[in-house]
């Protein structure tokens, strides 16, 4: 075991890493890149604990067994700071501090590890702020930056930093991680993986949570019930409400987690009214758990419009499929058919396969084209904009008729 085993598909990241962990003077500014789900924070952190890790072996660096890898990866060590935002920025106030951090001697470890998980969430002005700190960092200080993409970062602090490029991992590589971390029934973590599209933090929610998976079904299942304007209406309501369930169940589930830490580290009598002083604390966790509300719903109607997304990729995949067949000369008729055989076209919705072959024979590609179109610009309305989410939804939804 180590703490690289839970990058899985992430082979060429692992090798730059570990290496890295292992160089008397690794660099000091990192910027760890990847889409959603792909795992950046996980590596930032496998990263960082193979960096303070105890062993004198320089190979076995990142052992995944001693106190510092195990703290680290618990988020426990006075070394490595790790800091991600559930609000839409990081504030100049908590830039600052952490460039303060940066200044220190790290207490037991090699090194001081100071970690962003949402680089890409900076007003210019609190990029500025870390600017010189990781233009001369104190020596034995290094910096991890995370972000979708390196456009997502100022090109001042990109300049700065060394690369690490992580990919969407495949299907197979997700699942397998699900079946030996989580304990999930394979077939059920292959299903899983693909509805996904390699998200492995959803990925894990959809294979243990019927429910979770349910609401995604409805919203891959929407476009078959499309025919009029009324419907559309409909259907756009259905989607930001089954978002918005979505949104709120997983964080009901976080918010009465983080109670129960917070009580527990403050030592709260399990029963009776708490003292005032706690009252206090657990009423700023409380506002805090609102205000991540927000953001988290924007965050869930985007992954539900990926979802429905999903669905017109599934068909554009099928329709591309059965013109190659025509213009080889094979029988048309009956997609169905050639689809046993075939095998090479992997759904994401595979569970859907007979709906969707059928889908697919009333349109052509390039409608089906135009129609993810409008999904994505109403992603980046919603994402970008201040835009009323159901508004937005209604008028993308009447465009799939
Ligand atoms: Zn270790």
């Amino acid at each position: 075991m180590s703490v690289w085993d839970d990058l899985q598909g992430q082979g060429p990241v692992v090798e730059q890493l570990s290496r890295a962990a292992q160089s008397e003077r690794p660099t000091h500014a990192w910027l760890f890149t990847g889409p959603p789900g792909s795992g950046r924070s996980n590596a930032a952190k496998a990263f960082a604990a193979a960096l303070v890790c105890e062993q004198q072996q320089l190979e076995d660096r990142g052992c995944g067994q001693c106190h510092a890898c195990h703290t680290v990866l618990a988020g426990t060590n006075a070394d490595v700071t790790f800091i991600a935002t559930e609000k839409t920025t990081i504030s100049i106030d908590e830039a600052r501090e952490l460039v303060t951090k940066a200044q220190d001697r790290p207490s037991s470890a090699r090194w001081r590890v100071i970690i962003v998980g949402d680089a890409d969430r900076m007003v210019e002005r609190t990029t500025n702020v870390l600017l010189k700190a990781i233009e001369e960092p104190p020596p034995r200080t290094i910096w991890i930056l995370c972000a979708p993409s390196p456009a997502d970062v100022l090109v001042t602090i990109r300049s700065r930093c060394r690369a690490v490029t992580l990919r969407v991992p495949p299907v197979e590589d997700v699942a397998a991680l699900l079946v030996r971390r989580d304990g999930i029934d394979p077939e059920q973590a292959n299903l899983a993986a693909r509805a996904a599209q390699s998200h492995v933090g959803i990925a894990r929610r959809l294979a243990r949570d019927p429910e979770a998976r349910q609401r995604r079904e409805d919203i891959v299942r929407l476009p078959l019930a499309l025919r009029d304007v009324s419907d559309a209406v409909r259907a756009a309501a259905r989607l930001v409400e089954l978002a918005t369930a979505e949104a709120n169940s997983s964080n009901d589930e976080r918010d009465a987690a983080e109670k129960e830490h917070l009580l527990r580290s403050l030592g709260a009598p399990d029963k009776g009214t708490l003292p005032p002083s706690m009252r206090v604390q657990v009423r700023q966790l409380e506002e805090d758990q609102k205000r991540r509300s927000k953001r988290s719903i924007t965050d869930t109607l985007d992954r539900a419009l990926t979802d429905l997304l999903s669905f017109y990729r599934d068909t554009l995949v099928l329709q591309l499929a059965a013109g190659d067949r025509l213009r080889d000369g094979q029988p048309a008729g009956g997609t169905s058919g050639a689809s046993g055989t075939g095998g090479g076209t992997g759904l994401v919705n595979e569970a859907l396969r007979p709906d969707i072959e059928r889908f697919a024979t009333s349109g052509t590609p390039e409608l089906t084209l135009a129609r993810m179109d409008a999904i994505n610009s109403v992603r980046r309305r919603i994402t970008t904009t201040n835009v009323a989410p159901l508004l937005a939804i209604e008028a993308m939804a009447v465009s799939l008729l």
